[in-house]
């Protein structure tokens, strides 16, 4: 067999990668999909798009390989996202509830009034917020009439991206999540590896709904014969941001790689145990196996920003500034600096390390001078910042002064960003030739589990570096505008009623 076929089924769009042997990408099919924002603060997917788009994609790599030529399929999918649908139909119940969406955050609020923040944060390793999938899940079985009777009677089924494309493609047969994903839930106890009766009571959820916990990287079934001509095995599954990391070859303590996505996630290896975050961060499951990258479980850090590229979509969209994301490097870089103008793009509210559902976006220090390069750059610059404080949390943390960042997602081929990045948290940033990683993760997951690839060491070797940025700022400057930005932060937070 010459490719492992790894499914990225990320926020905007779905994509399916062939990669060989040497890591490398030997097809690619992107599909965009509907983002549907039905009130402000609320942001859903229709869930059979995603199934037809993640489909298609596949359909269309797999013509140009042929799919005996293909060992395993490797899954990685946006987290917390959540779906429930009738396991006799398979038919969705609702539309997915994003993660970037707000809707639950008064549920939260009252989950904190009862003193129940430290409980789960302390079985979770998650701050309590309504980015995650619990509340949301308790949402829809609150509000779809009769959805929870049937729950309870074991009619429903619960379950985030990777569960919904695995019981897709094994044609409704199988109902499972890996721990990776499950530990993105508030239902998911990160010590024990297993959903937590107190936390199912808390969000009061029933335990009939809920998937089987999987490795990351192990058999976990077949795809139905009538998808692809041929049954191919599923045999890796992360959530994007974990896999991201294990593309990144991430394997010590220590190690770190932050994505740009839609939003920003960075992410530390901290070995077999869970770091409790003193500093707002979250502690996660890396990846469950396989036993050959020397853990059989690793935890990481992470620091998750809502809004990166995303903020250059609404550049092109919203304001119809650009035409497509590329072009905003350009238009900013018409400009030496923003003129002390600042955007925080707190449009879905501040994740790490502010954690504010009630922030919204703010434009502030603009004067008649301020152009659209102006605010293109300051959209640029606030990924850059926004990533410098939960770079600084990272430190605080893991007691770990980076050296080095890796960085990965599509908005990392911007240079300019890229350069402002060095230049704010005052190391370089290391761009890999392959920026694809959170497919090529889930490739790597996949391909060790059935031997494709027989070790971490191979994968290591596998990752070479395109580009360094070294920083260029002095710390007067980068000091000034972390306090400038601090300052701007403030002022946008506590605003949505
Ligand atoms: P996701 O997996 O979250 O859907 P991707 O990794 O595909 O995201 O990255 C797409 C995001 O990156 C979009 O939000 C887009 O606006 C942004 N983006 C893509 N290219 C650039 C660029 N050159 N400069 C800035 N942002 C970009």
């Amino acid at each position: 067999m010459k490719y492992i076929l790894a499914l990225d089924q990320g926020t905007t769009s779905s994509r399916a990668i062939l990669f060989d042997r040497s890591g490398r990408p030997a097809a690619v099919a992107q599909q965009e999909f509907r983002q549907i924002f039905p009130q402000p603060g609320w942001v859903e997917h229709d869930a059979n798009e995603i199934w037809a788009s993640q489909l298609a994609v596949a359909r269309q790599v797999l013509q140009q390989s042929g799919s005996a030529q293909v060992e395993a399929i490797g899954i990685a999918n946006q987290r917390e996202t959540t779906l429930l649908w009738d396991r006799k139909t398979g038919r969705p119940l609702a539309n997915a509830i994003v993660w970037q969406d707000r809707r639950t955050a008064a549920r939260c609020d009252e989950l904190r009034k009862l003193g129940k923040a430290e409980l789960i944060q302390q079985k979770t390793g998650l701050i309590l917020d309504s980015y995650f999938s619990g509340t949301k899940l308790q949402w829809l079985l609150d509000k779809i009439p009769g959805a929870r009777a049937r729950a309870k009677k074991g009619e429903l089924a619960f379950g985030t991206v990777d569960s919904w494309l695995i019981w897709n493609l094994t044609g409704g047969r199988i109902h499972a999540t890996d721990a990776s994903n499950a530990s993105r839930t508030l239902l998911f106890n990160l010590h024990t590896l297993q959903w937590d009766d107190e936390l199912l009571r808390i969000f009061d959820v029933p335990r009939s709904v809920l998937p089987e916990v999987v490795p990351s990287s192990g058999l976990v079934g077949a795809t139905d014969v009538g998808l692809f001509g041929v049954l191919i095995p599923i045999a890796g599954v992360a959530g994007d941001q974990q896999a991201a990391t294990f593309g990144q070859a991430c394997f010590s303590p220590g190690m770190a790689k932050n994505t740009y996505g839609t939003g920003c996630f960075m992410l530390m290896n901290t070995g077999t145990r869970a770091v409790a975050s003193r500093n707002r961060l979250l502690a996660t499951v890396g990846w469950c196996g396989p036993p050959s990258v020397g853990q059989r479980t690793a935890y990481c850090l992470e620091g998750s920003v809502f809004m990166a590229g995303a903020t250059i979509q609404w550049l092109r969209d919203g304001l119809q500034m650009i035409q497509s994301a590329p072009e905003v490097e350009a238009l900013a870089r018409l400009v030496p600096d923003t003129g002390d103008v600042y955007l925080v793009p707190a449009f879905t509210g501040l994740g790490a390390p502010d954690w504010d559902s009630y922030a919204r976006g703010t434009l502030v220090g603009l004067s008649r001078g301020t152009t659209r390069a102006h605010i293109a750059r300051a959209a640029l610059e606030a990924i850059a910042l926004q990533v410098g404080d939960v770079f600084a949390a990272m430190a605080l943390d893991s007691g770990i002064a980076l050296k080095e960042l890796r960085v990965d997602g599509g908005a990392c081929r911007n240079d300019l960003l890229m350069q402002m990045q060095a230049d704010y948290l005052g190391v370089p940033v290391v761009r890999p030739q392959i920026t694809e990683t959170t497919a090529l993760g889930a490739a790597y997951l996949a391909g060790l589990a059935t031997g494709f690839w027989t070790d971490a060491s191979v994968i290591s070797e596998q990752w070479c570096v395109e580009r360094r940025f070294e920083p260029r700022m002095s710390t007067a400057e980068r000091s000034f505008k972390q306090l400038r930005w601090r300052e701007a932060v403030k002022r946008s937070r506590a605003w949505a009623l």
